[in-house]
């Protein structure tokens, strides 16, 4: 029986990605995950080995031998989930990594479910909550600003964050109560001028953690762009400009709709989804003419941005004027960008025109970059300060959203005066949605819930 988490069985899964690769680890996390190794190599003679430490050796299952390996150990608790933890590393092939597990298993080990290592790591106090799930996001960033909001958040970025906010709550909850022990002497132990003033730095702050959920979801999901103009403006030659130069290797973000198709592009570390891409391919849905207003007005709606091609040739400040007040009307958020831009007389064509178009020539990929730092300034609004804490979980901007309306019911309770008791309550469900997001008050429901998204041997 495992002390930390009652939990007597010991779970094994695959650690890396499954598949044929050079080496695959296995992981076995519980408290006969040392002797369920030893019995499958028993010359190694593990369970006579230091923690932290390696050994090589041949793992056999009944007799036959399985593959060469090295073997780590970990004892609880210093070890990822707290608990006694082996990783084997194996060669990586589907077939061998299968007869390991199998092995394991036949000597009492059971297979992990989703998210149970870094679940045990939770119970067993190794890191909170919000830490726990940065664990995900961590495995799933795919740039930069992903895996540095990723890594803040896992070093436990959000949670010192709150924890201020919980101390406030708790020290004067306390002092509360005991006014009430003390209820018929009248006395105020909670001074709660001060209280009232340090709330109002609390809300600051989680209205600012609220707001970074716009970034958050930017650096997590990624920015939708869609690039539109006229028949004959460039779209795809910016397209494969734009591709050719900065196509992301990884393009299978989770959570997005994938019933258009999609290119992404990273531009300095930020992910930007390229929308109905197919469609500029083969110049059906691209111009505001060609597929009528509602349909591509849905189509802009949908994207965070909207790239208005046009040519510099062809197309007048009148007719931008016009784009633009639709735009406006219609509350797209757009640019400007001037094509076939080849010479510096055209440049100067436009120079004497309107202000904060990019001009560039998608042929000869003059203005490129001009053209990326605009999409990224336009998606992030100022800078991304590696040390800010920036929500990307919507579970949390849920109960940020709880937080600030609880925090306002406290404040307008102070303002009413009302009974310290009443106040006790209203404290009692901010510290709730608090503990919601560093897992203080969790129940098994709700963590089940939350780790089933991670996937096996995580
Ligand atoms: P789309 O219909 O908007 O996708 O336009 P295309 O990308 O097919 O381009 C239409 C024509 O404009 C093609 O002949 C391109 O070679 C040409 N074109 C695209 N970009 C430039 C540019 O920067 N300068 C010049 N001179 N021609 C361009």
């Amino acid at each position: 029986m495992n002390a930390l988490t009652g939990w007597e069985d010991t779970i094994v899964a695959l650690a890396t990605a499954p598949g044929v690769s050079a080496i695959g680890v296995i992981r076995l996390s519980g408290n006969q995950s040392w002797q369920i190794v030893d019995m499958l190599m028993p010359k190694t003679k593990l369970l006579t080995k230091e923690s932290h430490t390696i050994h090589f050796g041949l793992l056999k299952h009944e007799g036959e031998p399985i593959d060469e390996v090295l073997v780590s150990l970990f004892k609880g608790p210093k070890s990822y989930t707290g608990e006694d933890v082996v990783e084997i590393s194996s060669h990586g092939s589907p077939y061998i990594q299968e007869q390991i597990i199998k092995a394991c298993l036949f000597r009492g080990a059971r297979l992990a479910r989703a998210g149970e290592f870094t679940q045990r790591a939770f119970l067993n106090g190794k890191m909170d909550l919000a830490q726990a799930e940065s664990v995900a996001d961590m495995i799933e960033a795919n740039t930069a600003a992903s895996h540095r909001t990723a890594l803040h958040n896992m070093r436990g970025g959000f949670s010192v964050e709150l924890s201020n906010l919980r101390e406030q709550l708790v020290r004067f909850a306390a002092l509360i109560e005991l006014e009430l022990d003390f209820a018929m002497e009248d006395v105020e132990f909670a001074n709660r001028e001060t209280f009232y003033e340090s709330l109002k730095e609390s809300a600051i702050l989680t209205k600012k953690l609220l707001d970074s959920f716009v970034l958050g979801n930017v650096i997590r999901n990624g920015v939708s762009v869609a690039i539109i103009g006229k028949p004959n403006a460039g779209k795809s030659t910016l397209l494969n400009t734009l591709l050719n130069e900065e196509r992301a290797i990884v393009s299978d973000i989770a959570g997005t709709t994938r019933d258009t198709i999609e290119e992404t592009i990273n531009i300095h570390g930020i992910l930007f989804r390229l929308i109905d891409t197919a469609g500029i391919r083969e110049g059906v849905v691209d111009s505001i003419e060609h597929i009528g207003i509602e349909k591509s007005l849905e189509k802009m709606k949908q994207a965070n941005l909207v790239v208005y091609l046009f040519d510099v040739n062809t197309e007048g400040d009148e007719e931008l004027q016009e784009k633009e007040a639709y735009f406006k009307k219609e509350g797209v958020r757009f640019l400007f960008v001037a094509n076939k831009v080849d010479s510096e007389d055209q440049e100067n064509k436009l120079e004497s025109g309107r202000q904060n178009i990019v001009k560039l020539s998608a042929k000869h990929k003059r203005g490129i970059e001009d053209l990326k730092m605009s999409i990224y300034n336009h998606a992030i609004n100022g800078k991304i300060n590696p040390d800010q804490t920036i929500v990307t979980n919507l579970r949390h901007h849920q109960a940020l959203e709880k937080i600030i309306q609880s925090i306002d019911a406290i404040h307008q309770g102070l303002d009413d005066k009302i009974p310290g008791d009443l106040l006790a309550i209203e404290i009692r469900t901010c510290l709730f949605h608090l503990g919601e997001i560093t897992g203080e008050i969790s129940n098994e429901d709700k963590l089940d819930f939350i780790f089933s998204k991670f996937c096996i041997g995580k």
